[in-house]
């Protein structure tokens, strides 16, 4: 069966970020997070710096993986940098519901090019590829602001859990 058109613009995204990932590297000064999906084997390494206000100030990742976790990791970076802890939180969300095929509405629109991994949904053994980077973000903000805080900011957003 031929590629849509559509398809193939999903794929011309994903390849893109994947063969230039943006944010490519390791900040100066700060200790990177590993984290690795053993299912398929990719390792991402990533750093960000807050500012004062608690905003991704600086963002930077390196290692090595599929190109659904290096497209999504490039994808991540380029979303989240600038944005609170409280609103990286929000787009983590919102991605996880899209790559696990939940119907997110006009949400993808946040999403920027992310939106374009909504068919790993289809493939349920690519979407930890897809998350990894995304779970590599949450747990660096643990470590840089407590765990507490960041329950805190994300539990907003958190459909399954309990709401106060
Ligand atoms: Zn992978």
């Amino acid at each position: 069966m031929a590629l849509s058109k559509l398809d193939r613009l999903y794929r011309a995204v994903i390849l893109d970020h994947s063969s230039n990932p943006h944010h490519r590297g390791v900040l100066e000064g700060v200790t990177p997070l590993e984290l690795n999906n053993p299912t398929c084997g990719d390792v991402i390494r990533l750093s960000i710096r807050l500012d004062k206000d608690k905003k991704i100030e600086d963002i930077a990742f390196d290692g090595s993986g599929c190109s659904i976790s290096t497209a999504s990791a490039s994808m991540m970076t380029d979303l989240v940098l600038g944005k609170t802890i409280e609103e990286a939180c929000e787009l983590s969300e919102i991605f996880s519901q899209l790559v696990q095929g939940e119907d997110i509405g006009e949400m993808d629109e946040k999403l920027g090019d992310a939106a374009f991994l909504q068919g790993v949904s289809q493939f349920p053994q690519r979407i930890k590829c897809a998350t990894l980077s995304w779970n590599a973000l949450k747990k660096l903000m643990d470590v840089e602001v407590g765990e507490s805080v960041v329950e805190e900011s994300c539990s907003h957003f958190e459909n399954d859990g309990e709401k106060e």
